[in-house]
């Protein structure tokens, strides 16, 4: 190294270390000193000035994300995409996140000073939304809700046994069987009926002291046609009915699954939380992130006494959620709107008119496009079979990788990447609209 060597001029670590402080508290003093010592290398090679050094550290820490987690949007036509995190939150549900995230009185009456119950404006909310629910409580997702259920009203009560039919024994997500989780609580499953038909005498045949509850499972992801026979809520609560008037009290749980609280014209198939209830359900159970539109929870609604067990549950402790979810769980249900139930109901003319004039901004960007016909879906195991007619822009297939580098997820079928407006914000539009720019200006495209 010479006297004039422009290596000499790269400042010290302990300099730069000083003059980047700022940065500390957002990056932790490890990321910054690895900036630093980069920019160094940086520099010694010459790939930078001397001078550039506290800029450069500058420029890669502010590119760094405080989580690997990347934004996406949602061109796919699926409303309630699992491998993409399900329901989008609505923007009350955003903001209830960061009032949520320093200190506050999720389980703290600030009048007495002493502990409250946990979550309750959120229990109240959910309550309020379905007014025929006794009580409610929140776990940590649909599966927990199961879980505790059948742990604290069955196994823990000395009664063991749960009956299910055998056609409603299923794998509900990859790999994911529903009984199996069930069994390894020490649960036994007394299985009824058959796969195409069950009757209400099975049920009555199976049930006996040891009986913790019959539980409905609603199938969510699949249809079975033909010569079929099943035993729907109302029927199965006339015949726990008629036991419960003879000194044996077994709960009827059902689990809708979806998370709809009221009916869905939409989607008449799926049911609902207040429809299950009025129907004669004990208990229903259901996920907080596909249709209701909010955070991953699972909900708890129904009958005081057996909802006040499974909350008295020591698994109950281990199953609960964070003020998080029940901060962002109480403003999905108190607020407008999900992005869920908004892509759910988009309306087909003005859909096909949002992406027309979408389409047309591309093709004056130079970027050739049609607008053709799409089959969106509900998704997230939920509403299987039915069809929300779409529609969306064509691009060739090769430009579903492309645009996925640039975080925009489309459905690529067919020889065609498919972009559909029907789950994505009206608000994200220029976002993809840069994104699809991005790519058609790429020199990885053909
Ligand atoms: C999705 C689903 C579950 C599981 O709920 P998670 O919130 O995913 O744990 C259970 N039962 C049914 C019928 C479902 O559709």
């Amino acid at each position: 190294m010479t006297q004039d060597d422009p290596r000499r001029r790269i400042p010290r670590t302990d300099a730069l270390m000083a003059a980047l402080a700022d940065l500390v508290p957002r990056h932790g003093v490890e990321a910054v000193k690895a900036a630093v010592t980069d920019a160094q290398a940086r520099a010694r090679t010459a790939e930078i000035a001397p001078e550039d050094v506290e800029t450069a550290t500058r420029t890669t820490l502010a590119g760094r994300r405080p989580t690997s987690l990347r934004p996406l949007l949602n061109a796919t036509g699926v409303v309630l995409h699992t491998n993409i995190g399900r329901a989008a939150l609505s923007s009350a549900a955003r903001e209830a996140l960061i009032t949520a995230s320093g200190h506050v009185d999720v389980e703290f009456d600030l009048e007495s000073g002493a502990r409250a119950r946990r979550g309750r404006g959120t229990l109240s909310a959910l309550r309020e939304a379905v007014p025929s629910a006794e009580d409610a409580l929140a776990v940590n997702n649909g599966a927990a809700a199961l879980v505790l259920a059948t742990t604290a009203l069955g196994v823990a009560r000395g009664r063991p046994e749960v009956v299910m039919s055998r056609g409603e024994i299923v794998e509900i997500g990859d790999n994911f069987r529903l009984h199996e989780l069930l069994e390894s609580t020490g649960v036994t499953i007394v299985e009824v009926g058959t796969t195409n038909r069950t009757w209400a005498r099975d049920y009555s045949s199976a049930i006996t002291t040891r009986t913790g509850l019959v539980l409905k499972v609603h199938p969510s992801n699949f249809v079975v046609r033909g010569f079929t026979h099943g035993v729907d809520v109302g029927e199965l609560a006339s015949l726990l009915g008629g036991l419960r008037e003879r000194g044996l009290d077994v709960p009827l749980l059902a689990d809708i699954g979806s998370g709809l609280l009221r009916h869905e014209p939409l989607l008449p198939d799926e049911p609902d939380a207040t429809s299950v209830l009025a129907a004669g359900a004990d208990l229903v159970t259901a996920s907080g992130d596909k249709l209701l539109g909010g955070p991953q929870a699972g909900l708890v609604l129904g009958r005081t006494d057996l909802v006040e067990t499974m909350r008295r549950s020591p698994l109950a402790r281990a199953l609960r959620v964070d003020k998080l979810t029940f901060a962002a769980l109480e403003a999905t249900l108190r607020g407008g709107p999900t992005p869920t139930a908004r892509a759910l109901r988009a309306d087909l003319a003005e859909l096909r008119h949002r992406t027309e004039t979408f389409a047309e901004a591309l093709r004056d960007d130079g970027i050739e496009t049609a607008v053709v016909p799409h089959d969106a879906a509900v998704g997230g195991g939920g509403a299987p079979g039915v069809v929300l007619p779409s529609v969306a822009i064509a691009l060739p297939d090769h430009w579903g990788a492309a645009l996925r580098a640039h975080g925009v997820v489309t459905h690529v079928t067919g020889g065609a990447c498919l972009v559909d407006l029907r789950a994505v914000d009206p608000g994200d539009e220029q976002r993809l609209l840069d994104a699809l720019r991005r790519v058609a200006h790429d020199d990885v495209l053909p």
